[in-house]
């Protein structure tokens, strides 16, 4: 008797469950497609400033913020390059003021992932989370990009604490300091130079025998007194304690191993932009980067415009990034002037 009223017990929960999911998926598909005029993927200074822009203009944004809610900054203590912050302020503050701005004038900002795109246009079709389309006028492509780093567990242990992706942002706190630089590309070698005018010394870690460096560039390292180019050289370990105190490197010929003592360690092995689910669609160049009619953000396709990090491989900064996001959603309310959509 027993066992037959835990077997009833049993299948009458699958049949709710079963009943459950069918209720859900008919619920899925048979929500209307949401259609708005303008929509934002990424929450990053791009992002929000496009948001803001948007939102003053009426156009009624809705914006997805993606997996890092206020993009890169939210990695970051310190940011002391941002117009209007005299004292400096921290990233995460910093986003979160960006996201006050852009909500106070009615932007929708809502959690989820852009997961497909379908731009054959001229109305937008955009997945989120794989669950959810919805269409669009416009779609501002403010999706950034991020660094590549070498994988090691001290890298991201002191990553904020010594450990850097951007010699720009950063090498002013290490004024004075003798740092690391990892990389052998045309931004590395730029920014052991920049590097190279406000520390004491700057060790240059290099894989191979040579470097991609352009000859200009290259020559530019080698002439500059204070950088010393470490050939052949693997990093193995950071090691710190409140923040990096060195580097421990091998050199991968001789297996010979040196510590490198130093307060600042750059990882400048390049950047990856999150475009993957556009390349079907959009011109970019051989990395990712969205192309851009050049002094615009308008991208190849009408109605679709690129803006911050995900198109701008040169300056990479919060305050370029915010300018650009204020050039998508200009264009994007000309955009829409321009054939009468309201
Ligand atoms: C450690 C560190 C320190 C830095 N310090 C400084 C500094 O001091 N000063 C300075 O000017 N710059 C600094 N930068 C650089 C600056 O952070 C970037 O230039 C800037 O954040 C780029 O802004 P963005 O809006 O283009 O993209 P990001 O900030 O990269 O934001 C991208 C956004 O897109 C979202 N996203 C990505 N893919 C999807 C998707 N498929 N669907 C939905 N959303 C998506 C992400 O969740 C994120 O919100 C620093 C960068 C780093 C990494």
């Amino acid at each position: 008797m027993g066992n037959i009223y835990v077997k009833e017990m049993y299948l009458t929960r699958i049949a709710f469950s079963i009943i459950t999911i069918f209720d859900l998926y008919f619920q899925i598909m048979n929500e209307p497609i949401e259609h708005v005029r303008c929509l934002i993927i990424g929450s990053g200074p791009a992002g929000y400033t496009a948001a803001i822009y948007a939102a003053r203009a009426a156009l009624k944004p809705v914006m997805y913020q993606g997996l890092q809610p206020g993009g890169q900054l939210t990695t970051t203590t310190e940011v002391e390059n941002y117009p209007g912050y005299p004292k400096g302020t921290q990233g995460p503050e910093m986003m979160e003021d960006f996201k006050v701005q852009a909500e106070r004038f009615g932007t929708d900002i809502r959690w989820g992932i852009a997961t497909r795109v379908d731009l054959t246009g001229p109305v937008h079709k955009i997945t989120i989370d794989e669950n959810k389309e919805i269409h669009t006028d416009t779609l501002i492509i403010a999706t950034g990009a991020s660094a590549k780093w070498l994988g090691l567990e001290s890298e991201q242990k002191y990553n904020g604490f010594g450990v850097s992706a951007c010699a720009v942002c950063d090498g002013f706190f290490f004024k004075g300091q003798d740092v690391a630089i990892i990389g052998a590309g045309d931004t590395a070698a730029e920014e052991a130079t920049y590097l190279a005018k406000l520390c004491r010394k700057v060790y240059m870690i290099v894989r191979k025998n040579e470097m991609r460096a352009s000859k200009a560039m290259q020559e530019r390292v080698l002439k500059t007194p204070n950088i010393e180019l470490i050939w052949n050289s693997e990093t193995l370990e950071i090691t710190g304690d409140k923040g990096v105190t060195g580097a421990r490197i091998i050199n991968i010929l001789t297996r010979e191993e040196r510590i490198l003592t130093i307060t600042g360690f750059f990882v400048a092995i390049g950047h990856k932009p999150n475009t993957d689910i556009f390349d079907k669609w959009l011109h970019m160049d051989a990395t990712g980067y969205i192309k851009t009619i050049p002094g615009t953000s308008k991208t190849n396709i009408g109605g679709v415009f690129a803006v911050g990090d995900a198109q701008d491989k040169v300056y990479r900064q919060a305050v370029t990034a915010a300018g650009s996001g204020c050039m998508g959603a200009l264009d994007a309310e000309r955009y829409l002037a321009e054939r009468g959509i309201h």
